[in-house]
């Protein structure tokens, strides 16, 4: 019987089965930031451990870093003494490390792609939920916290129950205007922001076979967000021509024979799934976030629902209804919006940033809205602004910053103020996510998060009649 790469992978880096149930697996990967990693780095040293491969480890500075004034030492105390620790940490261990100066710095699920260390059918471990992007190139990607990355630090190993695969087919083509970002959080709306505990998420079908690796990455980035462990893509020639020639893939001859291994680890024709769920591309809209968690979204023609509908807790949604300042029943459409944030290592790419500049192109920001557009790296930055991409945000009155986490949660100068409302292309729109623990937040792509700027309220970027949609 044919198997899922999930198995398959899981089964290539199986060390052994624990009496716990568990297994444990070797981690090809080691992707390291500031916040998650000084208490590990700690425990080694108190225990007089060394990392256990230190060539399997590759660290980035993203979370606390700031994007506007970044001269040292940081105003910030607690971000300086985070950073100092990993330099240190990197130093002292044999760690490779994107630092501040570094042209590779960025968000760390930007960066991994971006440099070729994520490849197909390697096992990836970072203390950060979204590590989950990284199966967009047919690899097991997983979030671990400071404990775990201590584990992989000091055994390269991680000790993980079983899970099942749910395989995703999305099928048919998507509307104008409509994107990867509106299709995962279709399905975390339609499957549940719990809906994947005990799963990995296998998305497939014609409309994910036709996606680039940047919108691939946008669907897996989000899998966590609908409680999957992992999510995946199976490799295919799409994967292997955007990874052909990155800094730490395979050159010439190894690569051709990389290439074979990758496309024997996709799942088999003949695979059994433990679940399966179609969506069709043709009829989704653009869609936003009304509430405070991912699930919680609507089309944006829709209006928000009422704590009698059936589906969630009525208590969710009276909840999450006070919080946003919404009543039930209200369009989306129309809510007043303070802050556009382009950002995240959900939606920070290059082809993020040119959708989105397409938007505001000879337009300008609405006088209330503070607009911010933050490259995923600095080689995204750099890539942009080659293409002018810089000039157009500037024009249109956003300010165009250096790489990093920013306001996709609160750990850097980036921060929502009050109550404002932020429209953001982020992954999270947990209450206090942004960093005012009463700021609220709309997710939504980027072109969406583009046309909320220039509207000053949200608003259905078809209406803005772009004549470019990214066909
Ligand atoms: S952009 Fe947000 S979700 Fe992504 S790594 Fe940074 S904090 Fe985590």
């Amino acid at each position: 019987m044919g198997k899922t790469l999930l198995q398959k992978v899981w089964d290539l880096h199986t060390v052994r089965q624990l009496p716990t149930g568990q297994t444990q697996l070797f981690v090809g990967l080691h992707l390291v930031h500031e916040v998650t990693t000084p208490q590990a780095f700690d425990a080694l040293r108190q225990r007089g451990w060394t990392v256990a491969h230190p060539d399997r480890t590759f660290a980035t500075i993203d979370h606390i870093v700031p994007t506007l004034e970044r001269r040292r030492p940081f105003l910030d105390v607690m971000a300086e003494d985070m950073i100092a620790a990993l330099e240190r940490n990197c130093r002292d261990f044999g760690i490779r490390l994107a630092g501040i100066e570094d042209d590779r710095q960025g968000i760390v699920h930007v960066i991994g792609p971006e440099l070729g260390l994520t490849q197909p059918g390697m096992t990836i471990a970072c203390g950060d939920s979204h590590t989950s992007t990284h199966g967009a190139f047919g690899a097991v990607a997983f979030g671990i916290g400071t404990s775990q990355v201590r584990d992989v630090l000091a055994s390269q190993c991680l000790a993980l129950e079983p899970l099942k695969v749910r395989r995703i087919r999305v099928t048919g083509t998507l509307p104008k205007g409509v994107y990867a970002k509106d299709v995962i959080l279709e399905i975390i709306q339609r499957l549940g922001v719990r809906g994947g505990t005990g799963f990995a998420y296998e998305y497939a079908g014609d409309t994910i076979q036709r996606m680039t690796m940047d919108e691939r990455m946008t669907i897996c980035n989000m899998s966590i967000e609908g409680g999957a462990r992992v999510g995946y893509v199976n490799p295919d020639d799409v994967t292997f021509e955007y990874l052909k020639g990155r800094p730490f893939v395979p050159q010439g001859e190894a690569f051709e024979r990389a290439k074979q291994w990758w496309r024997s680890i996709a799942s088999d024709a003949d695979a059994t799934y433990d679940d399966e769920v179609v969506i069709r591309a043709g009829e989704l809209a653009p869609v936003v976030t009304w509430g405070v968690n991912p699930g919680q979204s609507i089309s944006i023609n829709e209006r928000v629902p009422s704590p009698t509908d059936a589906g969630e807790e009525p208590q969710a949604i009276t909840d999450a209804l006070d919080y946003m300042g919404l009543h039930a029943g209200d369009r989306i459409a129309g809510m007043k919006v303070d802050v556009a944030f382009i950002g995240s290592c959900t939606n920070a790419r290059l082809s993020d940033l040119r959708e989105a500049a397409r938007v505001v192109k000879g337009r300008h920001v609405a006088p209330h809205v503070k607009a911010l557009v933050v490259p995923g790296s600095a080689a995204v930055g750099k890539a942009a602004e080659r293409e002018g991409l810089d000039d157009v945000f500037r024009a249109a009155g956003f300010e165009w910053r250096a790489a990093g986490c920013s306001m996709c949660l609160g750990m850097n100068p980036d921060k929502l103020q009050g109550h404002q409302v932020c429209a953001a292309s982020s992954n999270r729109n947990f209450k206090g996510r942004q960093g005012s623990p009463t700021g609220r937040t709309l997710l939504m792509s980027p072109a969406m998060v583009a046309a909320a700027a220039i509207a000053g309220e949200v608003t259905d970027v078809r209406d803005l009649r772009i004549d470019e949609f990214t066909d």
